[in-house]
């Protein structure tokens, strides 16, 4: 039997590379969920082989059921039917019922809810492993951001009305912010929301391009504070659908056909308020589309995973000049660069989504020990060891909100830009056949083409990371990496490391000077270059693993495996490609930053040319 789990030696070598553990032991606050819940693990070694199973199970269901019923789901899409209601492909639903079958709709939520309380690193093994059977259905069963936001937002009631009914698979949920003139400016979202006499709330307005937007549950971005212009006179907003949500249209778009991208009209909905008044998008939105851009970026691995195969088996048979294309030099370079980087790409997405899952754990635990404190305080006066320990946990969660603040905008413009080149370049290495339907290469483009785009464009992703590269986030963050320590046949690799390292600081302390314009113009070079060094200490870690584990290798003309070699002699060798190739591009960015080249501004009149005449 297939399974996108165990078939990919990667996910499995870095499922055992990171400490899967000491997130476990966050997660689970030392396991005291045990004596409440049956299906709570006691131990670290519980809790390692529940993920396990899971992914196990997911990686089968992804291979043997899923992924034979995308192509089909790609050529249905969905149906707006007369009565304002959404039909899913048939594929799509079949889908969708095997996964609330599996118990999978719940991934982080808690226990209390019938969730599955999981790390968020091994949520983005699930949805990379749901995407490379179809793009499509991640987008609903990566949705559980929404169930995330209301449980870390919402009241107890809100909570408890629909937080059983996600875990159980009963409901699927939209995330509703986009409108016509708000796309990556939310601040400006005008749909009005509105209170009666009584209190009660109401939605009026539209929202376009949103996904699952027919779903049953919809967290809505919507302006509470009508003389309040920008972000504070927004709050966030749930309801059902019902009789005053009316879905206009489903947008005909290029690719993820199977995901309804719905225009709806809110014809004075009633709604809840979810935590604050005014902290709808600066607080709680902020969250939501973090969680979301993880999503996105292990969508994103998991389309280039699904291309890069198509290739690699493609150019083992595939014969011209009388051999296989793989041999030729040109080919083999390209698919080796294809593998790479998805290697690259997943490395950045799980050491963000470790992160994430200790600023998160960190956080919780800040919030039980202050409880406790309070009780302490109350019983028998202050405790000041208690206190050594809470400041502790403040100083490890500022830490890792701030790396994380970085790290998810980073990941979700690489993971993206990095599966659109690889689906481009699986279709290159097929040729013809490649444009053709008949092969899949050209659906996982046209799927992987939105990545770049929703949950924040790759423009917006480094706006954001830009700004903490230059504040010296970047700096902190990759001097903690240099320090751990490594294999010595790394030495020369963190030699250039370190060069890069300088390189990065010196480009960073021109474009400072040069003022905040060059800082946007120059961003994408600068989140490039500490993109690149952050990866390649990654990669001289795996080549340090512990681990140990062997991998097949290539046979010859591809037919079958020759031999097996050991992983952290396959990562010494994939960090020696990776860091030799990329230390030349860094150098060359920092010329580019270091030329002060500002045509952009003085001379785009010229350069442009006008707009077309009516
Ligand atoms: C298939 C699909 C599904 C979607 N699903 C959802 C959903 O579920 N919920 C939802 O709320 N929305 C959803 N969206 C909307 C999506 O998030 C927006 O399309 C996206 O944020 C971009 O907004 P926009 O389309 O208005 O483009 P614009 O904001 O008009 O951007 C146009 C261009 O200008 C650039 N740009 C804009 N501002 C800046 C800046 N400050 N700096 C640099 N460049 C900038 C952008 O990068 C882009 O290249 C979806 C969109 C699509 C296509």
């Amino acid at each position: 039997m297939a399974n996108f789990y165990r078939d990919n030696d990667d996910i499995r070598f870095l499922f055992r590379h990171t400490d899967v553990g000491g997130l476990a032991a966050l997660c689970e606050d030392n396991f005291k969920f045990s004596s409440k819940f049956d299906y709570a693990p006691a131990d670290v070694e519980e809790a390692i082989q529940n993920y396990d199973m899971v992914l196990e199970s997911l990686g089968q269901l992804s291979a043997d059921f899923i992924a034979p019923r995308a192509e089909d789901v790609d050529r249905e899409g969905n149906t707006l039917n007369e009565d304002g209601s959404v039909t899913y492909a048939k594929g799509m639903r079949e889908s969708l019922e095997k996964l609330a079958q599996a118990e999978v709709m719940g991934f982080t939520l808690p226990y209390r809810f019938g969730g599955l309380n999981f790390p968020n690193l091994v949520y983005s093994m699930a949805i990379e492993i749901v995407s490379r059977a179809d793009a499509a259905l991640m987008n609903i069963f990566g949705l559980q951001g929404i169930a995330e936001t209301i449980n870390a937002f919402a009241s107890e009631e809100i909570k408890q009305k629909y937080l059983h009914d996600f875990t159980a698979g009963k409901v699927t949920g939209a995330m509703v912010l986009t409108e016509p003139d708000a796309g990556s400016d939310l601040q400006s979202v005008k749909l009005r929301a509105f209170e009666d006499d009584k209190g009660n709330w109401f939605l009026h307005g539209v929202k376009r391009f949103i996904t699952n937007g027919c779903g049953d549950v919809l967290l809505v971005l919507a302006r509470s504070e009508p003389d309040r212009a920008g972000g504070l006179g927004l709050s966030l907003f749930v309801c059902d659908r019902g009789p005053t949500v009316h879905i206009r249209r489903l947008e005909d778009k290029l690719g993820i056909h199977g995901s309804p991208t719905c225009e709806i009209f809110f014809d004075n909905t009633p709604c809840e308020l979810i935590g604050e008044r005014q902290r709808g998008l600066v607080t709680y939105v902020m969250s939501l589309m973090n969680g979301a851009r993880i999503e996105i970026g292990a969508q994103s691995v998991g389309i280039a995973e699904a291309a890069f195969r198509v290739a690699r088996d493609y150019a083992a048979t595939r014969q011209q000049f009388g051999v296989a294309i793989e041999k030729l030099p040109a080919v083999r370079d390209m698919l080796i660069d294809m593998k790479t980087a998805i290697e690259a790409g997943r490395a950045l997405l799980y050491e963000t989504s470790r992160v994430v899952d200790m600023e998160v754990g960190y956080a919780r635990r800040l919030e039980c020990d202050s409880r406790l404190r309070g009780n302490d305080i109350k019983n028998r006066g202050n405790d000041s060891g208690g206190k050594e320990e809470a400041r502790q946990s403040k100083n490890e969660s500022r830490k890792y909100r701030r790396y994380a603040a970085m790290l998810t905008p980073m990941s979700k413009y690489y993971c993206s830009e990095m599966c659109n080149k690889v689906a481009y370049d699986s279709i290159q290495a097929l040729g013809g056949s490649g444009y053709m339907r008949d092969y899949a290469c050209e659906r996982h483009a046209r799927d992987a083409r939105i990545t770049t785009i929703y949950e924040g464009t790759s423009q917006l992703q480094i706006v954001a990371a830009v700004r903490r590269v230059c504040s010296g986030t970047a700096e902190k963050f990759i001097t903690e990496l240099a320090q751990q320590s490594y294999e010595p046949e790394m030495k020369d690799l963190l030699e250039k490391l370190g060069e890069g390292t300088e390189q990065l600081k010196s480009s960073v302390a021109f474009v400072k000077e040069q003022g905040a314009e060059y800082m946007d113009l120059y961003g994408r070079a600068l989140v490039d270059m500490a993109i690149d060094l952050i990866n390649g200490y990654l990669f001289c870690g795996q080549a340090s693993t512990t681990v140990d584990m062997e991998v097949a290798t290539s046979g010859d003309n591809g037919q079958a495996d020759n031999g097996v070699v050991a992983m952290r002699e396959r990562k010494a060798k994939i960090a020696r490609r990776y860091i030799t190739k990329n230390a030349s591009k860094i150098a060359g960015l920092t010329k580019l930053i270091g030329t002060g080249d500002k045509s952009t501004f003085t001379d785009y009149e010229v350069l442009i040319g006008p707009v077309a005449a009516e």
